[in-house]
């Protein structure tokens, strides 16, 4: 997806996959700049990490607790930021505002949703997860609501890995989340080739929905961006994202 962006706009730059464990992150993180990288994505389990190493932290990236871009600053130092949250929002294409939302889920996905949602003006935002501990934690430190079973909403968010591995069947989903309504508009995080039995559900009862591989494309549309300093060629990079 990153590729594509920069073959589409002819620039000379590559995106590299660089496996890195935990013990290693910062020394690793440390010496790409020397090394011509400009920035990095930073995924599981890294994120709490690479906000912590950076110099200069973004508020929302320092609200959320989690940064998935890092920048190499031209005067030398580290700038982390959190695109989940913005590219959730992009994603979903429509003003939350007023909306009643519900955030499945209490990991890192759900809580940069939530954080986004809450920010982005929704009326109510409610958590729920398997672990209701966890919930109760996240909610309390967002100022948003946990919920022992998701409420019925404007707008259903799908931020657990359920659907991710194994791949459950509709029952079983449904049954997993605790989810007897779908929401106007759903939207799954899982990607997945083609709709996930969650998403399958949501459109058969008429709810708009919206998949992960979208979320995907527009956090990193933004993550291009900021290293580029360009605007980001969506089309090209959901292009390449959908044909793998
Ligand atoms: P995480 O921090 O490991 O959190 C996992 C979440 O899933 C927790 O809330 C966990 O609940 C819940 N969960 C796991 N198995 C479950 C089950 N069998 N039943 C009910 N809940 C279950 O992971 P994450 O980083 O938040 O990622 C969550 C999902 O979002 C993943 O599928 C990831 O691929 C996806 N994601 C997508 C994008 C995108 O751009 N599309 C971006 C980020 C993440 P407990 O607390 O009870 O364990």
């Amino acid at each position: 997806m990153q590729n594509a962006a920069f073959e589409a706009l002819g620039l000379d730059w590559r995106y590299v996959k660089l496996p890195v464990p935990p013990t290693l992150f910062a020394e690793t993180v440390r010496a790409l700049p020397g090394s011509g990288f400009r920035g990095a994505n930073v995924t599981i389990p890294h994120k709490r990490a690479a906000l912590e190493l950076a110099d200069e932290r973004t508020p929302s990236a320092d609200a959320i607790g989690a940064a998935n871009t890092l920048t190499f600053l031209d005067g030398g130092g580290i700038e982390a930021h959190n695109t989940d949250a913005p590219g959730f929002i992009a994603a979903l294409g429509e003003d939350v505002r007023g909306l009643k939302a519900v955030v499945l889920g209490a990991g890192g996905a759900g809580r940069a949703v939530a954080w986004a949602l809450r920010e982005a003006g929704a009326s109510e935002v409610s958590v729920w997860n398997r672990t209701p501990e966890r919930a109760t934690e996240l909610a309390e430190e967002l100022g948003v609501t946990s919920v022992l079973r998701p409420p019925s909403s404007d707008l259903l968010v799908n931020a657990t890995s359920v659907g991710l591995k194994p791949a459950l069947n509709e029952a079983a989903t449904l049954a997993a989340l605790q989810l007897d309504e779908p929401a106007r508009i759903v939207v799954d995080l899982v990607y997945a080739n083609g709709r996930t039995p969650l998403l399958e559900w949501a459109a058969r009862a008429g709810s708009r929905t919206v998949d992960g591989l979208e979320v995907l494309v527009r956090q990193g549309a933004l993550s291009f961006e900021r290293w580029t300093g360009l605007d980001a060629p969506v089309d090209a990079m959901r292009a390449a994202a959908a044909s793998r």
